[in-house]
């Protein structure tokens, strides 16, 4: 282990950022911020002032995306500004952004950083730990770049064989028959299911793949359709169909032996949107509709394993589901709430702390205010913002704040809860089925 020694309390560095789109686990990065802080607390880490490194833009997750806080971060790991780290969910780093973990776990190790790690099944302190992750992601990156260069020659293959067909047929994704899992294509079918709830058409996800030149499992160019073939496809979600049907007699999906590609509920999600009487297929529209039909995305956690509960429709309801759920007995947790009475239960809470909100107060508040990544960092964070109080500008306060609510757009609304609460907690159920019990919430409003 890479316990400092005792008696010695090195400055430590904290690392969060906003979970990706896809993620399993949608909790803020105040959330990630706060179990960080519990971790150091714990292990007796003092976090130095200033140390908190977060990105807080979802384009972090993109390959040329704009990353504040990591820069920052690797900044203060060259020049041994700070001595301990502790990583939030290196998990998802390694997945999706493993030339950024690769390039600080090398840092770390070179400049002597001791790292810690929370939020997932990783033990960065742990070095058989660190080793699994920097092989995983020095991997990763490398199979990325043999992708761009298969993808080239298969398409000069066929270009040269003047073939739009690359001999038999298999789903994109997967070996012929649904085999085994094409990590390089499987990444791809996340890709488009992430973009397409992030709101962009599928011509525009089909132009993208083109330029990039990644072929479909044919070897020919993307179309609008093939795109659309990969969203509908129950496959990419493990599901089997059989005579017409994903469901068994008793409701559940019927599950193919094969390893999926994407959550259920991001297939539930795209189905819904895809739906003739879903919302219509204008951009905005969908985007809106996606973005705000779960008004407390990210801010909920299930009390009893910790998961964060996400937007899902079970059984035609829209219900928040513990995220454990995707995982595998025993860690398996079917903790749910209905959406609808819970998401005004909080709304009934917000309004009663607009009520009495004191503005001037808060904006005047170190950790708040609306912070420009220039600013001051004495709050504690470097130079990112964390949380600005822009999120409830024009949203009335005061006695008026209980009817303005309702009228303010849903996707205002829920960055003003986000920016209200640190993390809404949901307990087990304690009546019967179908009624509302608010005593099963615990609302944690961030501190003002
Ligand atoms: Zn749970």
């Amino acid at each position: 282990m890479d316990d400092p020694p005792s008696g010695l309390l090195p400055a430590a560095g904290i690392y969060c950022c906003v979970p990706r789109i896809d993620d399993h686990d949608q909790s803020t990065v105040d959330r990630r911020e706060l179990r960080c802080r519990d971790y150091a607390r714990a292990h007796g880490i003092e976090v130095a002032p200033a140390a908190v490194y977060a990105d807080t833009a979802r384009a972090v997750w993109k390959p040329e995306g704009a990353r504040p806080g990591w820069m920052a971060l690797l900044a203060a790991v060259e020049r041994r500004r700070i001595r301990v780290l502790i990583v939030d969910s290196p998990g998802a780093l390694a997945r999706h952004r493993a030339g950024d973990l690769v390039r600080l776990l090398r840092s770390s190790a070179r400049h002597g950083v001791a790292l810690h790690s929370v939020g997932d099944m990783w033990n960065l302190a742990d070095p058989a730990h660190r080793r699994t992750l920097l092989d995983r992601a020095t991997n990763a990156t490398r199979s990325a770049q043999a992708v761009s260069r298969a993808s080239r020659t298969a398409h000069q293959h066929a270009a040269l064989a003047g073939r739009p067909h690359g001999g038999g047929r298999r789903p994109f994704g997967y070996e012929a028959g649904m085999g085994a899992l094409i990590p390089a294509e499987s990444k791809v079918v996340r890709e488009i299911f992430s973009r397409f709830l992030e709101g962009e058409t599928l011509r525009a996800i089909a132009s993208d793949l083109n330029v990039r030149e990644v072929p479909t499992s044919l070897g020919s160019v993307w179309t609008v359709g093939g795109v659309a073939r990969v969203l509908d496809a129950p496959r990419y979600a493990g599901i089997r169909v059989f005579r017409g049907q994903v469901r068994a007699g008793d409701g559940t999906y019927l599950l193919g032996a094969w390893e999926p590609c994407v959550g259920i509920e991001e297939w539930e999600q795209v189905r819904a949107l895809r739906s003739p009487h879903g919302p219509t297929p204008d951009d905005g529209a969908r985007e809106s509709v996606q973005r705000h039909e779960y008004l407390l995305t990210g801010l909920v956690e299930c009390a009893a394993c910790g998961h964060s509960m996400v937007g899902s429709i079970v059984g035609g309801y829209r219900m928040y589901a513990c995220a454990s759920t995707r995982t595998q007995p025993p860690e398996q947790c079917a903790r749910s709430i209905g959406a609808a009475s819970f998401e005004a239960h909080v709304q009934q809470d917000a309004v009663r702390i607009l009520q009495d909100w004191d503005g001037a107060r808060v904006s005047s508040l170190p950790m708040v205010g609306h912070r420009h990544p220039d600013a001051p960092t004495g709050a504690g964070h470097a130079g990112v913002v964390v949380r600005s109080a822009s999120a409830v500008d024009g949203i009335a306060t005061g006695p008026d704040a209980g009817i303005h609510w309702p009228r303010v757009p849903l996707r205002r609304r829920a960055e003003a809860l986000r920016f209200l609460y640190t993390v809404i907690r949901v307990g087990p159920k304690t009546t019967s089925r179908g009624v509302f019990d608010p005593g099963r919430i615990a609302l944690i409003p961030h501190p003002l």
